[in-house]
């Protein structure tokens, strides 16, 4: 779950970054950085926080150079840490390089395991390192592009990626193309985002997505693409859509406002109910939420309201405040909510704890019914691909039935949309739906369990 941000042949290359990364800041928020090309040296900033919190404007400034990329992180690999900040830079027989990555590496202990047989020396617990070790390995084969093209030719798993080298600004997209990558123009400059919302705020025009497989190398205006061995099918994730993207973005060729409002239309249709109010789990059902009234003809409200000035680590008051951690994000609003019979939207229930906390604070606002309709399938099955999901055991929907999460819930009645509707709101049937059916991909091996992220290595930083 990361932004990434990149361009190249612009006088302004480390602020439009900025700016763009302030426009995927939703796509994490536990660190972020840049790294810049002057022509001669990679110069990075990173920090832990969010990009208003890192980056003053002297920073930006020392960030001097065309060629830039940029990266939002919230950790699905390796612990989070200022050491897994990315973007992460390093020197190879082929020049520096810089590198930012959005997804997950399923193979990264295997090959971690290999390369440090082989001598490696890592530096981070990140899966991304292995693909800069592979590309300092593979560095022999003469040019960046080779050795790129054979290090991903071992990698398997989800990657968006952006890299600097000392002659091109190289954009790649994994065979089964899982996480969103886009690419746009600015005057003479060609940039690429996880999400073209991040166009939208620096002016670029949209040009495409990247496809499946594609490697894109832009050295000045120069424009040139590589195709790595095709997947049997690509496989986007669908989850994008339902939850992660931003509903201004158009990803994977789909507006993601337009999908979710239909998403909540066939969830009306699907599991109807009398209610007086149809409200939102803000922001994250608001959409949906839109489409379930628009369908049933209820009124829409909020009954909740999001604080949107809380970062993600806040001081805990000393005295016991129950239920704090949701209270200090999401209130109820009274008059809205008292004596009303209410339909409350989301896009997923997770673990199902936080759902259980706002349907008690609207119980206690007076609700006379509460309605609990979700926009997507019971999440059963953990992402291996970048989607920060808790292990099975912690999945709700993989542990209890629909009635026994609506008795955990304490609801007065609980429905899903079904994977076959939910599919019927994209033109593309073949996305990625693991999280829903366990339908994995991508194999994932058995040396995935050795991964830092579910056996945390713990290091000085993390102490
Ligand atoms: P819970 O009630 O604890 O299961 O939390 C459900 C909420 O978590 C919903 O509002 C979802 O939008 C949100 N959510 C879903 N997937 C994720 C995720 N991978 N990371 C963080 N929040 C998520």
């Amino acid at each position: 779950m990361c932004g990434i941000f990149g361009i190249e042949n612009s006088d302004l290359a480390s602020y439009f970054t900025y700016l763009g990364l302030y426009a995927l800041q939703h796509r994490g928020q536990e660190s972020a950085g840049i790294a810049s090309w002057d022509g001669k040296l990679v110069h990075v900033e990173r920090g832990m926080g969010e990009i208003s919190e890192i980056f003053s404007e002297s920073f930006v400034k020392n960030l001097e150079g065309f060629r830039a990329i940029g990266h939002t992180r919230y950790s699905t690999a390796g612990v989070s840490s200022l050491r897994n900040a990315q973007p992460i830079a390093v020197n190879t027989s082929l020049g520096p390089l810089a590198i930012v990555h959005n997804g997950n590496i399923v193979n990264a202990t295997f090959l971690r395991e290999q390369l440090e047989k082989e001598g490696s020396i890592f530096q981070t617990t990140s899966d991304t390192e292995v693909i800069l070790h592979l590309v300092a390995k593979f560095s022999r084969d003469g040019s960046i592009l080779k050795a790129l093209y054979n290090a991903l030719l071992k990698v398997k798993g989800a990657y968006s990626l952006l890299l600097i080298a000392q002659d091109s600004l190289i954009a790649a997209k994994d065979p089964w193309g899982f996480r969103p990558l886009v690419m746009g123009k600015i005057e003479d400059a060609i940039c690429f985002a996880s999400e073209n919302c991040a166009f939208d705020l620096i002016g670029a025009e949209f040009i495409r997505e990247l496809k499946p497989g594609e490697i894109v190398v832009v050295q000045g205006d120069n424009v040139q693409s590589f195709f790595l061995p095709s997947a049997s099918v690509s496989t986007p994730c669908l989850f994008e859509l339902v939850y992660f993207s931003r509903p201004d973005s158009t990803v994977f060729g789909e507006d993601v406002a337009a999908r979710r409002i239909e998403m909540g239309k066939l969830l009306a249709k699907e599991a109807p109910v009398d209610a007086d109010i149809v409200s939102p789990v803000p922001d994250s059902g608001l959409f949906a939420a839109l489409g379930f009234a628009q369908q049933s003809g209820i009124p829409f409200s909020y009954a909740l309201i999001r604080n949107h000035y809380v970062g993600r680590t806040f001081i805990q008051p000393t005295g016991k405040i129950r239920d704090f951690r949701v209270k200090v994000k999401l209130n109820p609003v009274k008059s809205v909510i008292k004596d009303r019979r209410l339909v409350l939207v989301d896009d997923s229930i997770v673990r199902g704890t936080t759902s259980r906390k706002l349907i008690r604070m609207l119980r206690e606002a007076g609700a006379k019914e509460v309605h609990f309709r979700v926009s997507s399938p019971p999440t059963k099955w953990p992402c291996c691909y970048g989607i920060d999901t808790p292990t099975k055991e912690e999945l709700i929907a993989a542990n209890k039935s629909i009635e026994e999460i609506r008795n955990f819930l304490e609801v007065d009645s609980l429905a899903y949309l079904s994977l076959d509707a939910l599919l019927s709101t994209v033109n593309n049937k073949t996305f990625c739906t693991a999280c829903w059916n366990g339908d994995y991909p991508v194999t994932i091996p058995k040396s995935y369990r050795r991964s830092p992220r579910l056996f945390p290595i713990k290091t000085e930083e993390d102490i």
